[in-house]
């Protein structure tokens, strides 16, 4: 294994804001971002092997097999090897976690830890126009009149998607889902967690967080070519 690349991993629910998290830190840092979703859908487009079992899970809405997903991000993970890296969407589940660490040695597992309130509201905040398809946010472009279309004054509905039983449902399965693994995280003791209501106010604690494991991103290549 290299001693002194970051390896860490990145957890957070839908509407945690992890992806802008993500982008941020690859903006600030040299490091690979290696995301299991992006990995899968890039494998389904190029109708390999495994993006073709991968359709036909994730067309039922389920999680790929552990043994598929683990050998799919391990090979990956090989081609990094002389980089930094942060995994995004894996592991998932405890036996990922234990494959990969029989892998590597993961130090940082950056646990995006918001109110299941704050993430219900955010998720459930988009209203369209069916017959337009214009669509609302009540927190960033409200309609002019709650609950109508500023053109036609039709009503707007939710997409059953976004309806707030919907919602709870995916928080709670990913709740389910992931809880154990940051529990196997947190008794490893690599287990860091940023606590807050908006992106704007967790960014500043992880941005310094990870300073004291990375350079920053000027240095970037005197980082990759180590
Ligand atoms: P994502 O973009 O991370 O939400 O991933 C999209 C879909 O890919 C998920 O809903 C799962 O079906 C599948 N997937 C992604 N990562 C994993 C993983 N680590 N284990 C199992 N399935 C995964």
């Amino acid at each position: 294994m290299a001693v002194g690349l970051l390896r860490a991993v990145i957890m957070g629910p839908p509407g945690s804001g992890k992806g802008t998290i993500s982008t941020r830190i690859l903006k600030h840092f040299a490091l690979k971002h290696l995301s299991s979703g992006d990995l899968l859908r890039d494998n389904m487009q190029k109708r390999t092997e495994v993006g073709v079992i991968a359709k036909s899970y994730i067309d039922q809405g389920q999680l790929i097999p552990d043994d598929i997903m683990t050998r799919l991000m391990l090979s990956e993970l090989k081609t990094l090897n002389r980089y930094h890296w942060l995994l995004d969407g894996f592991p998932r589940t405890v036996p990922q976690a234990e494959a990969l660490d029989k892998a590597c040695e993961i130090g940082t597992v950056i646990d995006l830890d918001l109110p299941f309130e704050t993430i219900k509201q955010r998720l459930t905040a988009r209203w369209i126009h069916p017959a337009s398809g214009r669509v609302y946010n009540l927190e960033f472009n409200p309609p002019k009149v709650p609950g109508t279309d500023d053109i036609t004054g039709e009503p707007l509905v939710q997409r059953d998607d976004d309806k707030p039983e919907t919602v709870v449902k995916r928080l709670k399965a990913y709740e389910t889902q992931t809880k154990p693994v940051l529990d196997y995280y947190r008794k490893k003791g690599v287990l860091e967690s940023f606590s807050g209501t908006e992106t704007n106010m967790i960014w500043p604690p992880v941005h310094a967080f990870l300073q004291t494991k990375l350079p920053e991103a000027s240095q970037k290549e005197a980082a990759t070519q180590r």
